[in-house]
């Protein structure tokens, strides 16, 4: 852990840096927790009679209104209203990196693929984010795709679907079809630690390794799927230059048909290692257990809408008991 922290914070008087991320890993201090909000008006009113919003943070006017950060120490999840679906939980850093969605300038009702969307934040987020007429919620394991379809219902998601594919097939199945496709890609997992979560071997070589291959052949299938015009995001919640940066460096280099965005509110961001946009979130930033977030765009003009495949169209969320069928291996 301390090596990856001296790498991440190497240079002149980088030391103060790296004791401070390495103690907001060890000794976590408490975050403001944040809901997506995805009920009434009167159903907010009612919450806010039991929960506080946390105290107003000047780096945040971005913040969309469905985005409620709550006092430290919040516990929304037992509240009735979580059941009747008006809130989704989710952790501020994953608020955080889904945000640079916001800088996407998407047609009305745009078709939006989330990759590896268990248990189905960046899905919510979407769909409040980018009102798409066309959401496919992917998700590989069996027992996870269960959460995701729950969250799905429960907060009443609309236009949504979901699948089990393994993202090769999923490309091959749909093509370059998605105004807009999310990757919040399975990770080491190093920011667990600022959560309070132990997760042994987060820092190991090879599981960073190991899951920096995973991730380029995710994100490489993605890109497959990005219309002309489209845009492409890729987050993690681990810190890794190797699993972050290197890994989007490498799609450039693959697709030099796509480029790195600059998102203007996670300019306070930007990551140091890079000389493209793209955004890191610490957990001694004080905000969260901490993030990696970056906006792709795909050159070219958006063409008409071709139909989509009916495969694609077999799993509505909404639908009664109907869920994907074959098993990824
Ligand atoms: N986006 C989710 C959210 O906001 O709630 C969290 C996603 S989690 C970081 C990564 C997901 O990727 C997990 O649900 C995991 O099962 C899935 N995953 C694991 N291996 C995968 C693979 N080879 N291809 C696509 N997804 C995978």
């Amino acid at each position: 852990m301390r090596r990856e922290a001296e790498r991440l914070f190497s240079g002149d008087g980088e030391k103060p840096e790296t004791e401070r991320f390495l103690g907001a890993l060890l000794d976590p201090p408490p975050f403001a927790p944040c809901v997506l909000w995805t009920g009434s008006e009167e159903e907010k009113a009612a919450f806010l009679e039991t929960f506080s919003p946390a105290p107003g943070d000047a780096s945040l006017p971005w913040l969309p209104e469905f985005a409620l950060r709550l006092a430290p120490g919040s516990e929304p999840g037992g509240d009735p209203l979580h059941s009747a679906g008006a809130f989704y939980s989710l952790d501020f850093s994953s608020v955080w990196a889904a945000s640079a969605l916001l800088a996407a300038t998407v047609p009305a009702r745009p078709r939006v693929l989330d990759l590896c969307a268990a248990p189905g934040g960046k899905s919510v987020f979407a769909s409040l984010a980018l009102r798409p007429g066309f959401l496919l919620s992917n998700e590989v394991i069996g027992k996870r795709l269960a959460i995701l379809r729950h969250n799905l219902r429960r907060c009443r998601v609309a236009n949504a679907f979901t699948q089990r594919l393994d993202p090769r097939d999923l490309q091959t199945l749909a093509g370059d079809q998605f105004d807009t496709v999310i990757v919040d890609a399975p990770c080491s997992g190093q920011s667990l630690l600022a959560k309070g979560i132990e997760n042994p071997g987060a820092f190991h070589p090879s599981s960073v390794k190991g899951n920096a291959k995973r991730q380029t052949g995710i994100l490489t299938a993605a890109a497959e799927c990005v219309a002309p015009g489209g845009w492409m995001l890729y987050s993690t919640c681990t810190f890794a230059e190797r699993e972050n940066e290197r890994v989007v460096s490498r799609i450039l280099e693959r697709r030099p048909d796509f480029s790195a965005v600059a998102v203007n509110h996670l300019g306070p961001w930007q990551s140091r290692h890079v000389d493209f946009p793209a955004y890191r979130l610490y957990p001694h930033d004080g905000l969260g257990a901490g993030a990696f977030s970056c906006l792709l765009r795909r050159e070219g003009e958006r063409g008409t809408e071709t139909e989509l495949p009916p495969d694609l169209l077999a799993y509505p969320a909404s639908g009664a008991d109907s869920s994907p069928a074959d098993p990824v291996q």
